[in-house]
C-alpha cells in the first residue's frame, strides 16, 4: 500500500465509528433527501434535458483543440490574458508571478475546488501573500486550519455551536451566537477585505469557446463583491470546464443548481465575465489561468473521461453511503466522494487503488446525477484497470485467488468454511475488516452436505 493509502485507511478507521460524526452525516443526508424530493418536477421532461446536457459536454470534448484556441482568441480580443498551466506547481507559481507583477497587496479569494486541488491557499500563505478566503463555508474551515469537507457545503461537518465556539476564540465574540449573528460576524470581518482588495482570485463554472466568457455562479454575493473593487481579476479554471457556446448555459446552469435549497432551484447570482472592467485609470486586468493537472490524461481514457462531464451539482456524494459514513476530509483529493475516486485514476494506478474500493455498488448516485453518468460502473472500471496493472490491492488479490481455487470444487468449498470459521483466519482478516465488525459465522453444514445427509438417511 502507498503511504497515501496507509494514512487513508488509518483515518477511515478513526472516523467511520465516531458516533458524533455519523449523527452529523445522517442529518446532512436527511436534509439532502428533502431538498432533492421534487427536483424533477421543475422540468417538463428532465430526461430530455439530461441528454441535451450530455451532448453539450461531449461535443466540447470532441472538438477540444479547436474550442480551446477559439476561447483564447476571444479572450484576447476582449482584452483579457490567458495563461496555460500544465500542473499544480505551474499554476501556483503562475498566480504568484501575476500577483508580484501586479504588485498585489490585498488579495481576496472565492470558492474554487481547483484551488483546493492545487493547494493554492497554503502556497500563497507560505509566500507571505496577504490573502483572505471569502466563501463563508471555506472561511469557517480555515478558522480550524482545515480544508473544506464537501465541495458544495464546505462546513457541513460543523455544528452551529462548534462554529460559535471558534468565532469566540478567533474574533472575541460571545460563544453562544445564533446562525444569523454568526453570519453578521463573518460579513463584518470580510467587508473590510472587500473594500481594500486590489486583486480577486475566483473559480468558474464554465468558460465559453464562442465568446471568451467566464460563467460563475454563487449564493452569497462574495464573488461579485470581491471583483467589484479589485483592479486585477484572476480566474482559475480547469480545462474540462469548456463549453462550446454561450447558449449552452441555459441547459447546464439550471441542472447544476438542481439541488439548491431554494424553491426555485437556482443560485442567487450568476455572473458572465466578458472583459476587464474599466475604472477611471482604465487599468483593470483580467487573467484566466487554464489548468490541465492531469485532465488531459483523464480525457484520453475512453470510459472514465465520462466523469469529466460532471457539473458539480453535489448529488452523488450526498447520497453515497460511503461518503455519508466517512465524510469528505478522509478523502485525499479536493473533490471527495465518487467523482474524486474516479478522477484519481489520472494520478496513476497506485494513487487510485485505495479510493477505487470506496463503492458499495448501490447505484444510488446514478439516480441523482443530472448528467446521467454511470458513476459506479466507472469506479468498477478503475478497479479492473488497477488489478490488471497489478497496482496494489495485492492482499485482496491473494485472498480472492485463494477463494476462487476453493470454490471451483464442491468438496474444497465445504472444507473452506471450516477454515473461515477458525480463529486464526479471523485474526488474520481483522486487520482489514476492522475491530468494530464481527465476521459472519459460516453455517456448520453447507447446503450440499445437508442435502447429502438427507438423501443418505432416506436411502
Ligand atoms: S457526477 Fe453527476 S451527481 Fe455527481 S456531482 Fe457530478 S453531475 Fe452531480
Amino acid at each position: 500500500m502507498t503511504e497515501k493509502g496507509a494514512i487513508f485507511s488509518q483515518n477511515v478507521k478513526q472516523i467511520a465509528f465516531d458516533d458524533e460524526h455519523l449523527k452529523k452525516m445522517r442529518a446532512r443526508y436527511d436534509f439532502f433527501m428533502c431538498v432533492a424530493e421534487d427536483c424533477a418536477d421543475h422540468y417538463a421532461n428532465i430526461e430530455l434535458e439530461k441528454s441535451r446536457a450530455f451532448n453539450i459536454r461531449n461535443k466540447a470534448f470532441k472538438y477540444y483543440d479547436k474550442y480551446l484556441v477559439d476561447f483564447e482568441t476571444n479572450v484576447i480580443q476582449n482584452g483579457g490574458i490567458v495563461r496555460w498551466a500544465r500542473d499544480a506547481e505551474e499554476a501556483k507559481y503562475m498566480i504568484y508571478d501575476i500577483l508580484n507583477a501586479e504588485k498585489s497587496k490585498n488579495v481576496v479569494k472565492t470558492k474554487s475546488i481547483l484551488s483546493e486541488e492545487i493547494g493554492l491557499m497554503p502556497f500563497l500563505e507560505m509566500k507571505k501573500v496577504n490573502i483572505k478566503e471569502t466563501d463563508t463555508g471555506d472561511f469557517i474551515c480555515y478558522q480550524y486550519n482545515e480544508r473544506p469537507s464537501d465541495p458544495n457545503h464546505s462546513a457541513a461537518h460543523k455544528t452551529k455551536d462548534e462554529i460559535a465556539e471558534i468565532y469566540s476564540e478567533k474574533f472575541g465574540v460571545s460563544d453562544n451566537l445564533n446562525a444569523k449573528q454568526l453570519m453578521t460576524v463573518t460579513r463584518k470581518v470580510l467587508n473590510d477585505k472587500y473594500l481594500n482588495a486590489d486583486t480577486a482570485i475566483t473559480g468558474a463554472d464554465f468558460f465559453v469557446a464562442d465568446t471568451g466568457d467566464i460563467i460563475i455562479s454563487e449564493d452569497e454575493g462574495n464573488v461579485l463583491k470581491s471583483m467589484a473593487n479589485a483592479n486585477v481579476n484572476i480566474v482559475l479554471v480547469g480545462i474540462d470546464k469548456l463549453i462550446p457556446s454561450i447558449d449552452d448555459i441555459s441547459v447546464l446552469l439550471p441542472l447544476s443548481s438542481l439541488y439548491e435549497v431554494t424553491k426555485i432551484k437556482a443560485k442567487s447570482f450568476y455572473t458572465i465575465l466578458s472583459k476587464p472592467g474599466h475604472d477611471n485609470s482604465g487599468n483593470q486586468k483580467l487573467y484566466i489561468v487554464l489548468v490541465d493537472n492531469n485532465r488531459s490524461t483523464m480525457l484520453e481514457k475512453e470510459l472514465q473521461r465520462r466523469i469529466m462531464t460532471c457539473i458539480e451539482c453535489g448529488g452523488c456524494h450526498n447520497v453515497c453511503p460511503i461518503f455519508n459514513t466517512i465524510g469528505g476530509h478522509v478523502y485525499d483529493n479536493a473533490f471527495p466522494g465518487p467523482v474524486g475516486a474516479i478522477q484519481s485514476i489520472a494520478d496513476g494506478y497506485e494513487n487510485a487503488a485505495h479510493l477505487a474500493t470506496l463503492c458499495a455498488s448501490c447505484h444510488q448516485c446514478e439516480q441523482y446525477c443530472p448528467m446521467n453518468i454511470k458513476i459506479s460502473d466507472l469506479i468498477l472500471r478503475n478497479r479492473i484497470e488497477i488489478v490488471k496493472e497489478n497496482a496494489l490491492l495485492l492482499g485482496e488479490k491473494r485472498f480472492f485467488n485463494f477463494m476462487m481455487k476453493r470454490v471451483e470444487n464442491r468438496k474444497d468449498m465445504d472444507k473452506t468454511k471450516d477454515f473461515l470459521n477458525r480463529l486464526e483466519f479471523k485474526q488474520l482478516i481483522k486487520k482489514t475488516w476492522g475491530v468494530h465488525r464481527e465476521l459472519p459465522v459460516f453455517a456448520e453444514k453447507s447446503f450440499s452436505e445437508i442435502w447429502r445427509s438427507i438423501n443418505d438417511n432416506e436411502g
